[in-house]
């Protein structure tokens, strides 16, 4: 059995994972993929629910591909079944696969979904219902950028939920609940359009964390493709500050940013992109990518930087 090799040298084992894990609260886990061939290092969230009977996987990273040649177990269904985490009292975070899974897609980009198909015969698939000719299977292909990188797109059969959607228990195990109450998992899908027009969140109402994908993170680029609308990203930022309001709340993103105060993390990234369309931000360097002028902002601190299509500031410029 291999370990998560999060601090030590794999010297028990021959096998190397792709990915790291450690324990973010009582019932989450992160799980970085690290060596990634995209270099997007994905984060991941693995989520217990009550009952230990089944667990939410928030994203499912780049699918193994590896510019590390020593690395050889690229399956995160199999690292999260069979590799020892220490912050999981040195067990598997789903040994043997015992716990059924949920699995919720952030959007369709590729680094959140070439996992994916690991999962697709037996588990729940939960994307946003959003924009569904955004999703359509003959639109995936482009939408998840995996045209654009010439890699097969995975194939799977999304459950596409409104925005509020609770994720359902297979059962109540809450004390004192009896047959026929509704089960609660605490974990609310929202839509949050604006990176792309499929992009949610999930808020984690037990332990008040806020899981945001692509929407935003820190000392990253936040990018936008073509798809996007910085328009729409400002409405789900907003609705974002209103969710955590101003109790504590931590905030963990597709990439980088995981567990720091959801309020400031909103609050400062919005206050970026604003000076973005104001101007106070100045473009950095211009370039095309599939087809249109992006720009690049970056903060003079690094804490945000920007690359997304000149049209779509605009197009907020426009409708203020
Ligand atoms: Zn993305």
């Amino acid at each position: 059995m291999a370990r998560d090799g999060s601090e030590d040298p794999h010297t028990d084992t021959n096998l190397k994972p792709a990915f790291k894990a450690w324990r973010f609260n009582a019932t989450t886990f992160v799980i970085n993929e690290h060596k990634d061939s995209y270099d997007e290092q994905p984060l991941i969230y693995a989520k217990l629910l009550p009952g230990d009977e089944e667990m939410v996987i928030i994203d499912t990273g780049c699918g193994g591909a590896t510019k590390d040649p020593k690395i050889d177990l690229k399956s995160l269904r199999t690292f999260i079944e069979t590799v020892q985490v220490r912050g999981n009292n040195d067990k598997p975070l789903n040994e043997g696969g015992k716990m059924k899974y949920v699995i919720v897609l952030t959007h369709c980009h590729y680094d959140h979904i070439l996992g994916v198909e690991q999962f697709a015969k037996d588990s729940t698939i939960v994307v946003s219902g959003h924009s569904p000719s955004f999703l359509a299977p003959e639109q995936l292909p482009s939408h998840s950028l995996c045209e654009d990188l010439h890699i097969r797109t995975p194939q799977y059969k999304p459950v596409l939920v409104p925005h509020l959607h609770e994720i359902q228990l297979r059962r109540d195990h809450s004390p004192g609940s009896s047959e026929g109450t509704p089960p609660r998992s605490g974990l609310v899908v929202l839509h949050t359009p604006g990176h792309t027009p499929d992009e949610l969140a999930v808020w984690d109402t037990n332990e008040r964390v806020l899981f945001v994908g692509d929407t935003l993170y820190e000392y990253a680029h936040i990018i936008f493709p073509n798809e996007g609308s910085i328009v729409d990203w400002m409405h789900s930022v907003d609705l974002l500050l209103k969710i955590v309001g101003t109790e504590e709340a931590q905030i963990c993103c597709g990439h980088v940013t995981a567990g720091r105060p959801a309020q400031e993390v909103l609050a400062s990234t919005k206050a970026f992109i604003a000076d973005v369309i104001s101007g106070k931000e100045v473009v950095k360097r211009k370039f095309e990518k599939r087809g249109e002028i992006n720009g690049e902002y970056v903060q003079d601190s690094k804490r945000y930087s920007l690359v997304c299509p000149e049209r779509l500031i605009l197009e907020a410029r426009e409708a203020q």
